[in-house]
């Protein structure tokens, strides 16, 4: 079981490209074994968004990142020469745990037909029958035996429900965290919020790699390397925000990000990895990525804004 993201800010890259890059960071955590594979990425072309609106495209496959690439190639109608400025892809490969290794049971797993939210899932939420239930009264069809499915409808259904239209994409992913029990890593992606990326974990591991050619701002960067003790030292001596917020701002806007199971996915893209800790929610918006640490209490209002640093 592997995760595995990519999201290029004001880096130009083809869908072939990112497919690439995609597929080889799946390959590189094929040592964790698994039994299927998956892929989600922007679908449709470009020039068709402002009037059809955006769309996802999942691509899953049974057995090995081959099969998946395979039926990639399959896929008809995708044009692999279009350009994005800014995108987000999320890849997994899956060590079934509920529901047999299949097309359908492979992640990402979607909210809805129209794959408004999709997530991809290490580990196992030990209370989905309740919650899949509870979504089940609301009307919301299931098409996979996964735990997984129901993180992604219960998403739906808090977006659905939100009480006014600013809701940010992290605020909404701790909403949802905060329902599950169990243990995970997650990663989100969602047409309401293109170009986004939002990562979580509570038990199952997640890392950030950050890679741009201009200079990091190191006046805010408390956390990089937090985990790895080797470079505590350099950490302790830069300012913090406060105890459990803090920003990675770029000085120039042209950056990627890499979100992985482990270090081996990413090594050959950046040597800058932060690791998560419990219950950290990582978000990037606007090449931003910003981390906090949400607390567990269900019903715990989430109060700290994040501030963005100029
Ligand atoms: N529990 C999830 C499933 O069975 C995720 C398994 C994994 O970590 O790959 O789909």
């Amino acid at each position: 079981c592997g995760i595995f993201a990519y999201l290029n800010y004001h880096v130009p890259r083809t869908r072939r490209e990112i497919l690439e890059i995609l597929l080889k960071g799946l390959r590189r955590l094929e040592y964790r074994g698994y039994d299927s594979a998956g892929v989600g990425i922007d679908g449709g072309n470009v020039k068709d968004w402002e009037t059809n609106g955006r769309s996802i495209q999942l691509i899953k496959q049974r057995g090995k990142v081959k099969a998946l690439e395979d039926e990639i190639h399959k896929t008809q109608d995708m044009d692999l020469d279009v350009e994005f400025d800014v995108h987000l892809g999320i890849a997994h490969t899956r060590w079934a745990t509920h529901g047999e290794p299949s097309p359908v049971n492979s992640h990402p797993h979607r909210s809805d037909k129209k794959n408004e939210f999709i997530v991809i899932h290490n580990g196992i939420i030990t209370n989905y029958k309740d919650l899949r239930k509870f979504l089940e009264s609301k009307g919301y069809e299931f098409e996979s035996e996964t735990d997984t499915e129901s993180i992604a409808k219960l998403m739906k259904y808090m977006y659905d429900n939100r009480e006014n239209d600013d809701l940010s994409f992290d605020t909404l992913v701790e909403r949802v965290t905060q329902q599950l029990e169990g243990a995970f890593a997650l990663v989100f992606k969602s047409v309401h919020y293109p170009g986004q990326a939002v990562g979580t974990r509570r038990g199952g591991p997640l890392l950030i790699g950050v890679r741009c050619d201009h200079k990091l701002s190191t006046d805010h960067i408390p956390i990089l390397y937090r985990s790895t003790g080797k470079d505590k030292k350099a950490c302790t001596s830069l300012p913090r925000l406060d105890q459990d917020t803090c920003l990675f701002p770029v000085e120039e806007k042209a950056v990627e990000y890499y979100f992985a199971s482990d270090a081996s996915a990413v090594i050959e893209h950046t040597n800058r990895v932060i690791f998560l800790e419990d219950d950290d929610v990582a978000a990037v918006s606007d090449g931003r990525l910003s981390i906090h640490r949400i607390k567990r209490t269900v019903g715990d209002h989430p109060a700290r804004a994040i501030q963005t640093l100029q």
